[in-house]
């Protein structure tokens, strides 16, 4: 055969054969392929699926711990897996839950602390501060240790702005609104008075202020001895908290955390933002606003703790005029900025009668409908615009002196009260 002829059979019979092999295999393959990839597929849907599940549950048990009972019905409802055995039996636990709440008419407590202590050593180093600390200031680590004694005995944090609604017949009035919670807990409020991290304080141990951490958070700036600033969520009282309530849900009662009290003289929070003006605030104001907006989104509310702190409060020297540029200030500079309250917790922890001209001013000028005042023992005074409810500090003098009444009420003072507190 000629080499022509040899290399047209080639190509005429060789060639498509080869084709179609290739074109079997490459089928065979693609098959093969194919398959694999919808098993993977699959599984990886299955998996995506497990994971909503999973996820979806887990917010639910959170809501449900967290007295959310309709939320997490709602959300068991809502989601495609509602006909699932595990789901219609949280679904009914939750109408139970719901059911089951009782009115409660109990004491209301309301407990409170000044910033926490975060280096006993430098708060307990014998200045003439000192002193004053140990008496009126809790440290990190007692506070840390009075959550689980105070859930352990069924509180509950609860919002004061929930004790009290309009009343529906008339505008000027005020009505006690009743507490529901379930049978066995109790109500607490919790507030932490100057969250201003003055400037005498810098040295002695205590956090610098509220910032925000990496997981946006938020968390203490403070000053290590060494003169070193850290990020930390140990520094004071709402890292701690957020923290716990994360833990134990059961401890919020629909997420409420705490009050802060805010003086204004020394801007709020550790922004100094009423020291400064034109850009030095705004880039204040950049920093802190964060910070104030997640306190919101977490809980947390704000009360008027006066502009001044001045001593004329403490010794009832302060007139009218006094009254009204303190509180005017606060509203401007510090409510304008933190958002507008109707919560005034007294400086020096002073009260006023009802109808005491100051203190009509500040309910009805100034719209503070909650007065909070100091005393060791709880009081709820619902006047027609107004309540007057005190509140008693969770200090070293109450420790120190009022043992007994705390292991009543709270805690266990043995088991709390920091052994690096002045032997005394
Ligand atoms: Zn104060």
């Amino acid at each position: 055969m000629a080499e022509k002829s040899k290399k047209i059979m080639f190509v005429a019979v060789f060639v498509p054969v080869l084709v179609l092999v290739c074109l079997l295999l490459g089928f065979v393959d693609a098959q093969k392929i194919t398959d694999i990839k919808a098993i993977e597929a699959k599984e990886k849907a299955a998996v995506k699926e497990w994971l909503a599940y999973n996820n979806m549950i887990k917010q639910a048990d959170t809501l449900y711990q967290g007295y959310f009972y309709e939320e997490a019905e709602k959300l068991l409802q809502n989601g495609k897996y509602k006909e699932r055995d595990e789901v219609k039996q949280k679904i009914e636990n939750c109408k139970l839950a719901q059911a089951n709440l009782v009115e409660y008419n109990g004491t209301v407590e309301h407990v409170f602390f000044h910033s926490l202590i975060f280096y006993p050593e430098l708060a307990f180093d014998g200045d003439h501060m000192a002193e004053g600390y140990d008496l009126w200031m809790t440290t990190a680590d007692e506070f840390k240790k009075m959550l689980p004694q105070l859930r352990d005995r069924g509180y509950v944090l609860y919002n004061i702005e929930d004790l009290i609604e309009q009343d529906p017949n008339d505008p000027n009035k005020i009505v006690r609104k009743a507490i529901y919670l379930p049978e066995g807990k109790k109500p607490l409020i919790l507030s932490v008075d100057d969250v201003n991290y003055y400037d005498y304080m810098q040295k002695d141990g205590f956090a610098k202020r509220l910032v925000l951490d990496e997981d946006g958070e938020v968390a203490t700036l403070v000053k290590n001895p060494e003169g070193i600033e850290e990020i930390n969520r140990n520094g004071d009282v709402v890292p701690i908290l957020d923290d716990f309530v994360k833990e134990y849900p059961d401890f919020s009662f629909r997420g409420a955390k705490g009050i802060l009290a805010l003086t204004g003289y020394a801007g709020a929070l550790g922004y100094r933002i009423t020291d400064v003006s034109g850009d030095d605030y705004k880039a204040l104001r950049t920093k802190m606003d964060p910070v104030v907006a997640k306190l919101k989104q977490t809980g947390w509310i704000f009360a008027c703790h006066s502009y001044t702190h001045n001593s004329y409060f403490k010794n009832y020297t302060i007139t009218m005029q006094q009254m009204q540029d303190d509180a005017t200030r606060w509203r401007d500079t510090i409510g304008a900025v933190v958002g507008q309250t109707n919560i005034y917790i007294s400086p020096f922890g002073v009260s006023y009668k009802n109808n005491d001209p100051l203190y009509r001013y500040l309910v009805k000028q100034k719209k503070f409908n909650i007065f909070c005042s100091v005393a060791a023992k709880a009081s709820l005074i619902k006047n027609d615009d107004n309540i007057i409810m005190s509140r008693i500090n969770l200090d070293g003098f109450s420790m120190k002196n009022h043992k007994e009444m705390l292991k009543q009420r709270f805690f266990n003072v043995d088991d709390v009260i920091d052994v690096r507190r002045p032997k005394t």
